[in-house]
């Protein structure tokens, strides 16, 4: 259990990352239709998310290095795997195997990169609220 305050507990419950109070995305779900659509501010501190036009373009490359990790994990698991059952590595398969798990995660990944992405320059300051704390 992550304790409200911390960078973390914002990445992994989709929070506010000013106030933790409040859900960035609408749908609380990533497995729902329209998984991407977010709220434009926050309904406790009044945070606007997008802090620029084109703010979230940033979060590709956490998106990126993201998916980079993924990929090794999926190799290294495939690997030990191949190992363990005796079974010859193919590098076909194991490019099938980390495409679908991509593909099954991708909602999961692009909400974790927005909400790492936007954690990087906004720190939680529950005290801060209203229409003249919208600038960071
Ligand atoms: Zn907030």
């Amino acid at each position: 259990m992550i304790p409200k305050g911390n960078m973390f507990y914002s990445i992994f419950k989709n929070r506010c990352p000013r106030c933790h109070e409040t859900n960035v995305f609408i749908n609380k779900s990533p497995c729902k239709a329209g998984f991407m659509k977010s709220h434009s501010h926050c309904a406790h501190c009044g945070l606007k998310y997008e802090q620029e036009p084109g703010f979230f373009y940033g979060a590709m490359y956490v998106s990126y290095a993201l998916t980079v990790a993924f990929s090794v994990a999926v190799f290294v698991a495939y690997y030990v795997f191949s190992l363990l059952f005796k079974y010859e590595f193919n590098t076909l398969h194991y490019l099938i195997i980390n495409m679908l798990g991509l593909f099954a995660f991708s909602p999961i990944m692009f909400r974790l990169s927005r909400m790492v992405w936007i954690n990087f320059f906004i720190s939680y300051k529950p005290e801060q609220r209203g229409e003249k704390y919208e600038r960071n």
